[in-house]
């Protein structure tokens, strides 16, 4: 039995779909690659499978269970763990803190901590060298190595990684891609989304291509590659990215600010934090790390010693503005 089936899977935003009907499958011990130009839908399929966006028909099954509208929380400890684009890194808290917060979130029992922790600086040493180190201080490399590191400290079945090479140098890639080539070895499958097609496909077993929604090819990498006008990339592209209404582009970006802070969290209680965060003036970072560690005080109607400090360069932080106030407090504390 597959350990990932997706069958007939519908999702979209607003009732509107993008992804019309797929069908795939992740085997256990598989490395698998979802291509496809810009827009086809790669990553409302990953957010669907990972419950950040509802499915409007079919069925997600893992592991032997449905998870069809299970929230992304309980999916996410099920051993199925998105690492969203963009890595989510709140850039002014360390390494080794953001790990451990996230091991906080996925509720990895405190005696087990240590050893994942070790763990996962064996996989990724550069990080063990940087565990004090501020994350917004790492390389682009780093910082998806983080991005990683975080997902796998929660010992996932699965790890969707959404297209980690994103604007990294063709050295750091070839690292990364021989890094998750060996996770199977540890007991962790893959499906990822890239446009290093050439790359994805050297490490997958087999392929997806995802074309307005709906799949084109499902085979063997080894096929796939021998395709050389979709490996050269003539194919990515060809389908150019819709204009949204305004009302369209500004729900996108809020689900983008949420897979920014990390999917792990619940969303409620992200949702929480942010809200009071803008309600203080304060950066939401700051609340998570104080929510972590149990020193968040319950909110007052006063703004706090912090919320003064902060509020003239942050008030101007509105709901869309999510991401651009946690990249001011990052550059400004860092
Ligand atoms: P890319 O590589 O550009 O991210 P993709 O294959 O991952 O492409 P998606 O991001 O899944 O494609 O986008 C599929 C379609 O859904 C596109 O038409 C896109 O504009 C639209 N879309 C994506 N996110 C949202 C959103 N939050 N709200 C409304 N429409 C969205």
């Amino acid at each position: 039995m597959a350990l990932l089936d997706v069958r007939g899977l519908r999702t979209g935003y607003e009732g509107i779909p993008v992804v019309f009907g797929i069908d795939l499958s992740v085997d256990e011990g598989e490395v698998i690659a979802l291509l496809g130009a810009n827009g086809a839908g790669k990553t409302s399929t990953l957010r669907a499978v990972s419950g950040m966006i509802p499915l409007l028909d079919g069925d997600v099954t893992f592991d032997g269970a449905s998870i069809r509208g299970r929230p992304a929380e309980d999916i996410a400890r099920r051993g199925l763990v998105h690492v969203p684009e963009g890595r989510g890194i709140f850039p002014s808290l360390g390494v080794e803190e953001t790990l451990r917060m996230a091991g906080a979130f996925g509720k990895v029992p405190k005696d087990d901590l240590e050893a994942r922790l070790e763990e996962t600086y064996a996989t990724f040493p550069r990080l063990a060298e940087r565990r004090r180190q501020q994350a917004g201080t790492l390389s682009g490399g780093e910082q998806q190595m983080l991005a990683l590191a975080r997902g796998l400290i929660w010992r996932p079945k699965l790890l969707m990684i959404d297209e980690m090479s994103q604007g990294l140098a063709p050295r750091i890639v070839a690292d990364l891609f021989e890094i998750v080539a060996a996770f199977p070895e540890r007991g962790v499958s893959v499906l990822l989304v890239e446009q290093f097609v050439g790359r994805a496909l050297e490490v997958a077993r087999r392929a997806y291509v995802l074309e307005k929604g709906e799949i084109s090819f499902a085979g063997t990498a080894a096929k796939l590659a021998k395709d050389e006008d979709f490996v050269k990339g003539s194919y990515l592209g060809d389908v150019a990215v819709e204009r949204l209404p305004e009302d369209r582009r500004r729900q996108r970006d809020a689900v983008a600010a949420v897979e920014e802070v990390a999917v792990h969290l619940p969303p409620a209680l992200l949702r929480a934090l942010y809200e009071r965060a803008e309600r203080e003036g304060v950066a939401a970072e700051d609340l998570i790390r104080d929510a972590v560690a149990g020193r968040l005080e319950p909110a007052t109607k006063k703004p706090s010693g912090r919320a003064r400090k902060t509020s003239a360069s942050t008030k101007k932080a509105s709901t869309n503005g999510r991401k651009k106030a946690t990249a001011k407090t990052g550059r400004r504390r860092g």
